[in-house]
């Protein structure tokens, strides 16, 4: 469980606590009149998240009182979504529409107590009467009717007798209240439409106020959880309950703020439009904020978690930067997936004392040593480049190809612009090159100085792609609508090329292409004939620099070594950091690289080393976590210090705690500045080794599931780690995973 509580789990633990509720139960209640976008993702990491911290659970309720607007197709794609999301609603899938009979009896109960009556003003009286913020309103003359009178009317309105608007149901509360909501509420209105799940049965439908309380209710809800423009809906809420004598452990309302981001619509309504309207291809169309959009375009469900636990969880609205959420799902793929060459927009360059041709085996994780996976790179006499990595009169600063700058083809040789090839409009055309032989990359023993290495593609080999290039798709950081709409969000490359291992072996859906951003195939269109690709995000923010005000944490958020274009050199004391770093500590270079570029990072590592002799354990730390830390405060700021640091991973070391016990200690010390031997003897997070401790943990989890235990002895080796996992877990992370998987095997094989 996370350290840092949030207002809604301090509440729901005192609760839990104080014996108020046995079980916490949450509900996440999407109205069925569009696709979720990343603000319901936010409401159903809430709900569902704080089901599953506290043992509970969260049901998915389809608040579905609106007939006309309301549909299946909705109702799907919301269970798509919360389930592609890693959330389990178990059995518990509800309609509000199908408590629509008792909601009426509840309905009727308040009539017969003289606490609602039927009201016949129109609309426009209706509201005249509600009065002011300033002024009290008055009672409509309706309001006098007697209960015999209210029973036969609302019976009536319910067998379909009127038209729409000719009646509705009232709350009799207070028409001079200071919360304008508690002015007699609409409880009922007339509304002669088919319901996509009740049919032509009613004809007249609850109002939000009047189901979703008595919803809550029936499902035995403890915690209702919804955004902030419902505070004032608060009071109705509650009225209605205590009103009715529901009061047995009943379920109370809390708000939270919206997700607002900015460039973003954040609306069904109006993301219905544009798909009405045509602007986008549909509610899955990878420039739409929904989550079936972001799905498509590429975006995995970690990145939109971590995003919506970064953004937390506050009381008051605001407004989050868009290039957060980018910064996510960069930060989740950057590790994770293969980098492939792939060419945009193709050149060609003819190596004119190149003859024959040859395989290079290129790793598919170039900066993530102990991660294996290679192929073949087909190198020949013909390759391609991308057009803006060669000028003629470069202006200062440009590191790649030109006449006189020879430039690195990454994974491969150099090379040297020998004579450029123009068409009759002076556009080049081709470059003949030349490549030296000894300057192969890996054994490099030329001493040519090259300032950029740059992808490529072999001609012959190399395969047509489709790619599909996204910019935002509102080009107004606060937009309304349609009208905002960027024009040039989106960019089809019909012909780009691709080295042919990336469709051939096809190692994953997703890759880096090198120096041009992340992307993914197309899980609709795609095909072997077709292959389509869809850019996710780029590799930096580029919007930051066209924005005149970045907010402070996020500039910081934005990576400081450069990875698209030209890589930064180093200045000769980070070079000596990272020679020493990879060579006598050996670190991987992707870790030596993030620490001896930044100061502050390599300095803290060198103060921890002094304490503790474990590079590897504290580099880990120091370039994930501390460096986290970094990126949202100063130095002078952060709450621990080199020496606590060191005393953590020697916890580590020694096998006191697990390494991922270690991360939620350090989270506490970052937050609170308390000592982490101290953290892990107040809270008993001492690692248990004893096997005598962990195997009856390994029977119990057996036990529970027979079906996965006979899938791994009839061969499905996967699920090992699905045992070891549901140990851990059992163990509160606690276990030695080592010792865990030695047992789990030993047991799994007798
Ligand atoms: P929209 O205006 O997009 O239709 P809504 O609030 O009407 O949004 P619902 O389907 O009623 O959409 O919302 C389901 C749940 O998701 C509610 O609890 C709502 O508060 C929550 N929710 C909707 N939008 C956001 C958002 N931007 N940030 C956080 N939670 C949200
Ligand atoms: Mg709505």
């Amino acid at each position: 469980m996370r350290e840092s509580k949030d207002f809604l789990r301090t509440i729901v633990e005192e609760d839990l606590k104080s014996g108020k509720y046995r079980e916490v139960i949450t509900r996440f209640p999407p109205e069925p009149n569009g696709f979720p976008h990343i603000g319901h993702a936010k409401s159903i990491c809430i709900n569902f998240g704080i089901a599953s911290d506290y043992h509970g659970h969260c049901n998915l309720r389809m608040d579905d009182t609106n007939p006309t607007k309301e549909d299946t197709q909705y109702v799907e794609a919301l269970k798509d979504a919360v389930e592609w999301l890693g959330f389990d609603w178990g059995n518990n899938v509800f309609f509000t529409s199908d408590y629509f009979p008792k909601l009426y009896d509840y309905a009727t109960q308040l009539i017969k107590m003289g606490k609602a009556y039927v009201d016949s003003l129109t609309e426009e009286e209706i509201r005249q009467y509600r009065g002011t913020v300033t002024q009290a309103g008055k009672r409509s003359k309706y309001g006098d009717r007697s209960i015999e009178e209210n029973l036969d009317l609302f019976e009536r309105m319910k067998k379909g007798e009127f038209k729409d608007g000719e009646h509705v149901l009232r709350a009799r509360i207070d028409m001079s209240a200071a919360n304008m909501k508690m002015r007699d509420p609409l409880l009922y209105r007339i509304r002669h439409a088919h319901h996509f799940r009740a049919g032509d049965e009613w004809s007249i439908y609850p109002m939000y106020d009047f189901a979703h309380c008595l919803a809550d209710y029936i499902e035995g809800i403890s915690h209702s959880i919804c955004t902030l423009e419902f505070e004032n809906n608060r009071d109705i809420y509650d009225w209605v309950l205590d009103t009715l004598g529901l009061t047995m452990s009943r379920p109370y309302q809390y708000e939270f703020a919206r997700l607002g981001i900015n460039y973003t619509v954040m609306s069904k309504r109006k993301l219905l439009e544009l798909v009405k309207g045509g602007q986008v291809s549909g509610w899955d169309d990878p420039r739409m904020p929904t989550i079936a959009g972001y799905r498509r375009r590429g975006y995995t469900a970690e990145s939109i978690l971590n995003f919506c636990d970064q953004i937390g969880i506050a009381k008051a609205n605001s407004m989050v930067d868009v290039a957060q959420l980018e910064f996510c799902i960069r930060d989740d793929l950057n590790t994770k997936v293969p980098r492939v060459m792939c060419v945009l927009d193709p050149l060609k360059v003819t190596i004119e004392n190149y003859n024959g041709s040859e395989e290079i085996d290129a790793s598919y994780y170039p900066h993530d040593v102990p991660k294996e996976g290679s192929r073949k790179l087909p190198f020949s006499r013909e390759i391609y480049i991308e057009r803006d990595d060669f000028i003629e009169n470069p202006p200062k600063g440009y590191f790649r190809l030109t006449p006189k700058q020879p430039v690195r083809l990454r994974h491969a040789y150099i090379i040297s612009c020998k004579e450029i090839i123009k068409d009759a409009n002076g556009n080049v055309t081709e470059i003949k090159a030349e490549y030296y032989p000894e300057s192969k990359s890996g054994s490099d023993t030329s001493s040519i100085k090259i300032k950029s290495a740059i992808q490529w593609v072999s001609a012959k080999e190399a395969k047509a792609v489709e790619v599909r290039l996204y910019d935002r798709l509102f080009a107004n950081e606060a937009p309304e609508g349609v009208e905002d709409i960027n024009p040039d969000s989106l960019k089809v490359i019909k012909n780009a090329l691709i080295e042919p291992a990336v469709i051939t072996d096809r190692l994953d859906e997703r890759f880096q292409f090198e120096r041009q951003g992340y992307f993914y195939a197309d899980p609709t269109l795609y095909t072997d004939e077709n292959p389509v690709f869809n850019k996710i995000v780029s590799l930096k923010d580029s919007w930051s620099k066209k924005r005149k005000v970045i907010p402070e944490v996020l500039i910081s958020k934005i990576p400081k070594v450069q990875i698209d274009g030209e890589v930064v050199p180093m200045s000769e004391a980070e070079q000596a950091l990272f020679d020493k770093y990879t060579g006598e500590l050996k670190l991987n270079s992707e870790i030596a690289n993030t620490l001896a570029r930044d100061k502050n990072l390599s300095s803290f590592y060198e103060e921890a080393l002094k304490q503790l002799d474990s590079p590897v354990g504290l580099a880990n730390i120091v370039s994930n976590e501390v460096a986290r830390e970094l990126k949202v405060r100063e130095v002078s700021q952060l709450k621990f210090n080199a020496k606590q640091i060191s005393e953590l991973v020697k916890m580590v070391d020694d096998e006191t705690i697990s390494s991922k016990i270690a991360k939620q200690v350090f989270e506490q010390m970052a937050k609170s500045g308390e000592n982490p031997i101290q953290i892990v003897e107040t809270k008993g997070l001492i690692q248990i080794n004893d096997p005598s401790k962990i195997l009856p943990i390994i029977d119990e989890v057996i036990a529970k599931n027979p079906d996965n235990v006979a899938k791994f002895k009839a061969g499905n080796g996967k699920l090992l780690g699905f045992f070891v996992g549901q140990v851990l877990k059992t163990t509160g992370g606690k276990a030695n995973p080592k010792i865990v998987n030695e047992l789990v095997v030993e047991k799994l094989k007798s």
